[in-house]
């Protein structure tokens, strides 16, 4: 019979091996495996092995013997994080930071110039350039069609391509909320780097914040991007002339309201989802086939109304358009109705405003249809000969007309 500990009183169970921790894979330098595989129990264990896996399914490199099938993955890497929350270590600087980056942001956005890690990025690149920041603090970070990590691509990409430029480059900023599940940063990482493939644009740069719990709401992301012009003339919100055609490319307010319906969980938004695309290759089509692009401009915050109304003010113009033309999709009409929003002021991440003389309207709408994300692109109406600079008159479909001012105040917050 054991003798009890003189030290502990008699009825103590026996103490079951710490979960690990960061300092103690920091200290230890053992491989958290080989840590996993002594003290975890097999729950915990099957539920790590969940974690780190990519958008096919890819193994986790927790896991040597499943990491070494896979070509590319080093089976030595130390594996990651220490738990399968973010802890505060990981903003640290130190080595928790390091294990984060490398495991997750190096993973997922690998590529020559980001991999030399030196303070800075070395861009071979010509001007004149165009350059744009975003922030993204999107709730919930995941909705149809979409997430914070592909709205953080996309909607720097489009600012910077709205110039007539080609986005090449991207800095990626993030500030994470110390608790936040790994699997989740590692979802929206890989996100943005689908998002950056498809736009043909290499993240180069970045930085990594933990802040304490409560401090931010799960993570918040900046995007900085850079592109060469190659338009002439460039497009600006200024350049927009009388008789000009209003074209859009797409249905109005998709974005908007899947946000919306997401976030209240409102179950009969079933068949609307975000349109968060990378336009750039569009945006170079339309150039490309018409030359003269007198303004382009996507309609974010405040939707296509607050965005011509933009326009009218800095071109000191009048803008007609037609609500019989505006492209809305029939779940986002029945939507808005019944929520009583307006489907003009609603935000969008996958369309843009071009305005340029009407001769070449007709190529512009070619080349926006055949994009696959200009397929609903139409002409909505033209820059007025009369009317009082500023304004935007919609021509209702019973034949009147009113004023669309710009949105007051917010009509959604956190859309994007
Ligand atoms: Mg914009």
């Amino acid at each position: 019979v054991p003798r009890p500990a003189p030290w502990g009183p008699a009825w103590s169970p026996p103490k079951a091996a710490a979960r690990p921790t960061s300092s103690i894979w920091l200290r230890s330098g053992i491989s958290p495996v080989a840590h996993a595989a002594h003290i975890l129990s097999p729950a915990w264990t099957a539920a790590a092995s969940c974690l780190w896996t990519d958008g096919e399914g890819a193994p986790s490199p927790f896991f040597p013997a499943r990491a070494a099938a896979t070509p590319g993955r080093n089976p030595k890497t130390p594996g990651i994080i220490m738990d399968d929350r973010i802890l505060l270590d990981a903003g640290s600087g130190g080595r928790a930071s390091q294990r984060l980056i490398s495991q997750c942001f190096m993973r997922h956005f690998s590529n020559p110039l980001l991999d030399r890690m030196d303070d800075a990025a070395l861009l071979d690149i010509k001007g004149p350039l165009a350059m744009s920041t975003d922030s993204y603090t999107v709730t919930p970070l995941f909705f149809a069609g979409g997430s914070i990590g592909t709205l953080a691509v996309h909607g720097t990409v489009n600012d910077v391509a709205m110039l007539g430029a080609r986005p090449r480059y991207l800095s990626c900023a993030c500030i994470i909320e110390e608790g936040l599940e790994l699997s989740i940063l590692d979802r929206v990482v890989a996100d943005m780097a689908a998002a950056a493939q498809t736009a043909g644009v290499h993240i180069v740069t970045g930085d990594t914040k933990v802040v304490p719990r409560g401090m931010c709401d799960k993570i918040f992301i900046n995007t900085t991007g850079v592109g060469e012009i190659f338009a002439s003339p460039v497009p600006s919100g200024h350049a927009a002339r009388p008789g000009d055609a209003v074209l859009v490319s797409g249905a109005l307010g998709d974005h908007g309201l899947t946000v919306m319906g997401s976030r209240e969980g409102l179950s009969f938004l079933t068949d609307v989802a975000s349109d968060s695309a990378p336009l750039n290759h569009m945006i170079a089509d339309i150039i490309t086939a018409c030359g003269e692009v007198h303004v382009l401009r996507d309609p974010t915050r405040g939707g296509l109304a607050t965005t011509l109304n933009e326009i009218a003010e800095q071109s000191s113009v009048c803008i007609d358009i037609e609500e019989s033309l505006l492209p809305v999709h029939e779940s986002v009409r029945n939507g808005c109705s019944f929520l009583g929003l307006d489907p003009l002021y609603l935000a969008n991440e996958g369309k843009c405003i071009c305005i340029l003389p009407q001769d070449r309207a007709e190529a512009a709408l070619r080349a926006m249809q055949a994009s696959p994300y200009g397929k609903e692109a139409t002409i909505i109406g033209r820059v007025a000969e009369d009317g009082k600079p500023g304004q935007v008159r919609l021509r209702t479909r019973i034949g009147g007309q009113r004023l669309l001012g710009m949105l007051e105040g917010a009509q959604l917050p956190r859309i994007c």
